[in-house]
């Protein structure tokens, strides 16, 4: 019998997509140009026209979506309803911590929970600048979850924390994305087979941004796209209210855009100077508002 309902798409490739369905049928479907292209992670509503094909006949409204802007400065949306973005830190390679807050402005963008995973827990080296920063983050309320994706230990955590919705991992390369991965989605290549199976001939599917259920509830996309990174798409007010630290100052600088760097009348330097705002993460916003010129 030919289905219809709610289906959610697990990878999307231009007008075409596969979409799972409640029974874990894997269905590739067109969309119509009117509909617009689905993405990965959205819910959509399908009518299913042969056991493997099908069309998508509306995506329901995103709570949120995952862009990436191209050098050219063209948006291209990548992902939807993402819930929780846990942005990967280890203590080799050195940990670039503008790129960990631009995450954080990210999620907090995307009004996504941020959290910040420190693999490679294995690795017994102290590491008394990495132990600082997390403090830091620590006492700005983003959960640290440790794990080793070696050993497989936090992972099981990990797996809790993203039990309730949809997560992606993120983080600069060699963190340990992939291997956490693969540790979360045992299953993985048999998925990947089924995926490639499902999009039809010589389709890669590796390549794309794809969603795996995982095994204790809750999905994980995996996104080769996030990884170059800009927030060129955000407004100056946006970054800022992406430093929670910095939302009790909202509007209390003399002037209405104060950069906080050194105008007069500016409620967030004294705040620095009084120990309330650390001094690195303010620098970093310097860094991220220089990048949107
Ligand atoms: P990605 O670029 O973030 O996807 O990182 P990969 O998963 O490819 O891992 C990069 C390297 O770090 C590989 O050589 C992994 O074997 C290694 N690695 C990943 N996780 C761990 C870990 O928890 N402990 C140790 N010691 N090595 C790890
Ligand atoms: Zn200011």
């Amino acid at each position: 019998m030919l289905k219809q309902g709610q289906g959610r798409v697990v990878v999307g490739f231009g007008a075409e997509s596969i979409v799972e369905l409640d029974d874990g049928t894997l269905l590739r479907c067109k969309t119509h140009r009117r509909t617009g292209r689905a993405v990965c992670g959205d819910q959509v509503r399908f009518r299913q026209s042969t056991p493997q094909e099908g069309v998508i006949e509306e995506i329901l409204p995103r709570r949120n979506a995952l862009t990436r802007t191209n050098y050219r400065g063209q948006e291209r949306t990548l992902a939807a309803n993402i819930d929780l973005l846990a942005v990967v830190i280890a203590a080799a390679p050195e940990p670039d911590f503008t790129l960990v807050d631009r995450y954080l402005v990210l999620a907090e963008h995307l009004q996504a929970i941020a959290c910040l995973v420190r693999n490679k827990a294995d690795l017994a080296q102290t590491n008394a600048e990495l132990e600082a920063r997390l403090s830091l983050y620590r006492a700005l309320d983003y959960p640290i979850i440790t794990t080793s994706a070696t050993d497989g230990d936090g992972v099981a955590t990990l797996a809790e924390a993203l039990a309730g919705g949809t997560g992606i991992l993120v983080g600069q390369s060699g963190v340990g994305k992939s291997s956490l991965i693969n540790r979360l989605v045992p299953d993985r290549q048999t998925r990947t087979q089924a995926l490639s199976h499902a999009s039809g001939q010589g389709r890669h599917t590796t390549t794309e941004t794809t969603l795996y259920p995982l095994p204790r509830g809750g999905a994980l996309i995996d996104s080769p796209g996030i990884r170059i990174l800009r927030l060129a798409h955000l407004s100056v007010d946006e970054i800022a209210h992406g430093y929670r630290e910095l939302r009790p100052f909202a509007g209390q600088c003399q002037f209405r855009d104060c950069l906080h760097q050194d105008e007069p009348g500016c409620a967030v330097q004294p705040a620095v100077e009084q120990g309330r705002i650390d001094p690195r993460r303010l620098a970093s916003f310097h860094v991220l508002l220089r990048e949107l010129r």
